[in-house]
């Protein structure tokens, strides 16, 4: 996996000109798939890439890079009467291709009615992505929601029965039915589906300011939507419900559109 963090601060210099300078501290990984934990000022207007981004009432804010984001991207911070530019260098990856054969054919090429039934499942999750707390839950810890082997990696391409499809947003985690999962951070559970077409059950979390995270094929949910809740609390259970060719947990995060790669944003998985 790569690991490359480089941020190039632009420092503007003014003659005779003591300026304080906007304060902020970034963590995470500037890669493709990436995540970064940002702390400015509170009263701060924060944009990335020009774009808005959500600032807590105690300065956190995320960015996020997505799969083919490589390349100089522009963060700034405005606070009354001053500015900072941040150019940060996200590292480019390689993605792999997978193929995958031998699933059934309406899965992989789905009917008229299949097709309605796909879009009826798709507008639901969507609403439940429309809001999000403007509380960083997610400073309660982040953590691998259950353990396994990893059967499949973000931002591969897949090829189902031979036809290429969008790439895999998530990692798969293999391992029993039955298998308990945990929020990988606190949250507000938004979504929970007992039975999608593609996903099967479904759970989707808050964690607050835009970042969510989805777990699908489970045997079993067990929150409903508008919990809290913390890395203790049991989610759902590993299954193979919906487009699932064995028993195992498909964990995607996502920083508002952005698909990010759980195994850069948590590290690698403990034995
Ligand atoms: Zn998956």
């Amino acid at each position: 996996m790569i690991r490359v963090f480089v941020l190039s601060a632009l420092v503007c210099v003014a003659a005779f000109t003591v300026r304080a300078e906007v304060p902020l501290t970034l963590t995470g990984n500037a890669v493709e798939g990436g995540l970064m934990f940002g702390k400015t000022n509170p009263d701060s207007y924060v944009a990335f890439e020009k774009k808005p981004v959500e600032v807590s009432a105690n300065g956190d804010f995320l960015i996020s890079f997505g799969r083919d984001s490589a390349g100089t991207r522009e963060l700034t911070i405005f606070t009354p009467g001053d500015a900072r530019v941040e150019l940060i260098e996200v590292a480019d990856r390689d993605f792999k291709i997978e193929r995958i054969d031998g699933l059934p054919k309406r899965k992989v090429t789905p009917d008229p009615k299949a097709i309605a039934r796909i879009g009826k499942e798709k507008k639901e999750i969507n609403a439940a992505r429309q809001e999000t707390d403007a509380v960083p839950y997610y400073l309660g810890g982040l953590q691998w929601p259950a353990m396994g082997r990893i059967s499949g990696v973000y931002g591969s391409q897949r090829i189902l029965n031979g036809k290429p499809r969008r790439p895999h947003y998530g990692t798969d985690i293999a391992a029993p039915t039955g298998t308990p999962i945990r929020a990988v951070a606190p949250g507000r559970v938004a979504f929970v589906h007992t039975g999608m077409f593609f996903n099967g059950k479904t759970v989707l979390i808050d964690h607050g300011l835009g970042l969510r995270s989805i777990y699908i094929h489970l045997s079993e949910t067990f929150v409903t939507a508008g919990q809290q809740v913390d890395l203790n609390t049991k989610i759902g259970a590993i299954g193979q419900t919906g487009r699932a060719t064995g028993p195992h947990l498909h964990f995607g995060m996502t920083h508002d559109t952005t698909p990010v790669d759980p195994e850069v944003v948590l590290g690698p998985m403990p034995n």
